[in-house]
């Protein structure tokens, strides 16, 4: 019989299920779960509804967060990538039980290899808990189509990270589109919202060697 429990809410029980066999997340209480892992995902949905229509990539997706949850709520052809091939292998597992996996695919690789497989192909990526701001921009823009959207989710952005960022947006073809900060409904988490748009190719070749993004940013 099909369930009227919302999808994501099943893809979650199941994730967290799984997560005792395989490490996918450090939030295992249910409620702390559906906080971070559910509405916190659902944060961008604005910003999802704002980018031109095509695929969409979760980067550093781990248990599929924010990725399935918004891939859901969109309807977006989209692609979960980690270079944790475990994680994927087991995400990609639940989606296929869900009935998810014709939408939602998995890449198990990294991110700078995705980009030499499938250069702008995405209208819009996201990323939370992955990387600073510098090294988002560099990874995302190879992906992006001209006028797509990278979509951060950061905790408050110090105003080094800010200008370290305002520095490799130009280099990699990217401008800052909007950013906003909200608090999520336990009145304590805080979560800002950064959109960039690729407005023009990259001043260099990207993707520069794999690691070098998150180990030696632009900006340094
Ligand atoms: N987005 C998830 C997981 C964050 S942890 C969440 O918010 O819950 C960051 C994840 O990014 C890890 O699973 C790690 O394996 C992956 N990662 C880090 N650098 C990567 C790269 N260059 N390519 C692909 N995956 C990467």
């Amino acid at each position: 019989m099909p369930s009227a429990r919302p999808l994501t809410e099943e893809y979650l029980s199941a994730i967290l299920e799984a997560n005792e066999r395989v490490n996918l997340t450090r939030i295992t209480d249910h409620d702390q779960a559906a906080l971070l892992h559910l509405e916190d995902s659902l944060v961008a949905l604005p910003e999802m509804e704002i980018a031109p229509p095509g695929r969409y990539a979760d980067l550093g997706s781990g248990g599929g967060f924010p990725g399935v949850p918004l891939a859901l709520a969109t309807g977006r052809e989209t692609l979960l990538v980690d270079s944790v091939q475990k994680k994927m292998r087991v995400v990609s597992e639940v989606l296929e039980q869900l009935g998810l996996d014709s939408q939602i695919k998995t890449y198990g690789g990294r991110i700078e290899d995705l980009a030499l497989e499938q250069p702008k192909a995405f209208a819009v990526v996201t990323a939370r808990a992955l990387s600073s701001l510098p090294s988002l921009l560099e990874l995302a823009s190879p992906l992006l189509e001209k006028d797509g959207l990278l979509v951060c989710f950061k905790a408050p952005v110090s105003s080094d990270e800010a200008r370290a960022a305002s520095i490799v947006a130009p280099l990699v073809g990217m401008e800052l589109h909007g950013q906003r900060e909200l608090v999520l409904s336990d009145g304590q988490t805080r979560r800002m919202i950064l959109t960039y748009r690729k407005v023009r190719k990259p001043a260099l070749k990207l993707p520069r060697r794999v690691g070098l993004a998150q180990k030696k940013p632009l900006s340094e």
